[in-house]
């Protein structure tokens, strides 16, 4: 059994735009309860999660954009939800929910580059990989998973980090941090032509991206992903892998259109366990992105969890 952190904070569950929003703080109870009556919760060390600190952030995003989500955070403390995009908005909670998902990455970073654990997985909000250099978008404010890859590259000298993104969203935001930064190889797969429509074929070797049909089921998807990813994965040599773990691919999900289960979930982790354990020393820090189903999502992280687990 490898050791795993489980990395959250009930702050993150105060950032909440809004009781028909689908990225609800419901989210993160969800998958605490599923993973209490799994039994899996005992076999994870609980980290309460720490605010990053602002130049941890600005490795990703330039000061001023960081300094404008703050400042709105700061505005919306005693008031109503301030837009920030189309569908994202910040009130009182959710600056501190969005420093404390950011740092919960790079506090995971640092307990596996320690040995402390071996593998991490981050149950934080809001999430991140829409977020572009200067650019909030699609219920993210900071890139949390960048944070976390820039993290271990400029604190820990790490020289090639692989960030793998399942979501059923194209993760625009990494893409856009990471396009002319061959340290970092991003393989992302997505539901094509869907929102954001951004970033889906910019060009670069380190880029790996994945479009899949509307209607896909998990075959198909295996199919895809086997095909672009691994090879592709085996050759850069990551020293540390990053997953953007959006589980809205799930056949369940109100806002996906792909037609995932479980079991492709545990598929795909045991593939993404293959590949840490060739090149990466096994560590892999899992980050909390989309999720829209509760129960799908509850069901679908015990599976990626206990897959990372029982390795
Ligand atoms: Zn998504």
């Amino acid at each position: 059994m490898k050791h795993i952190g489980y990395f959250t904070h009930s702050d993150c569950m105060i950032h909440d735009m809004g009781h028909m929003h689908p990225e609800s703080p419901m989210r993160l109870q969800a998958i605490d309860t599923r993973l209490q009556a799994q039994g899996l919760m005992l076999d994870l060390t609980r980290f309460d999660a720490e605010p990053a600190e602002l130049d941890l952030i600005e490795r990703a995003h330039p000061h001023q954009y960081v300094h404008e989500i703050e400042q709105i955070g700061y505005d919306a403390i005693n008031g109503d939800l301030i837009p920030v995009d189309g569908d994202t908005s910040m009130g009182p909670g959710s600056l501190r929910a969005a420093l404390l998902a950011a740092g919960a990455g790079c506090q995971a970073v640092d307990r596996v580059m320690a040995g402390d654990i071996q593998r991490a997985f981050c149950a934080t909000r809001p999430p991140g990989h829409h977020a572009e250099k200067a650019l909030a978008m699609g219920f993210c404010l900071f890139n949390n998973v960048a944070v976390a890859a820039l993290h271990a590259i400029e604190h820990h000298g790490l020289e090639r980090v692989a960030i793998i993104d399942f979501d059923v969203h194209n993760g625009n935001g990494t893409v856009d941090i990471f396009k002319d930064d061959e340290r970092v190889m991003v393989c992302s797969s997505f539901q094509h032509p869907f929102y954001p429509n951004r970033h889906f074929d910019t060009p670069g070797e380190h880029l790996v991206l994945t479009p899949i049909n509307a209607g896909s089921d998990g075959l198909e998807f295996r199919k895809k992903v086997e095909t672009d990813f691994f090879p592709a994965l085996d050759q850069f040599k990551p020293e540390l892998i990053l997953i953007s773990a959006g589980f809205d691919a799930h056949t369940e999900d109100p806002l996906g259109e792909l037609n995932l289960v479980e079991d492709d979930y545990r598929w795909i982790t045991t593939l993404i366990n293959d590949i840490a354990n060739r090149h990466s020393q096994s560590r892999i820090v899992s980050i909390l992105e989309g999720g829209y189903h509760l129960g799908a999502l509850g069901r679908s992280v015990c599976a990626h969890i206990e897959m990372m687990l029982h390795d």
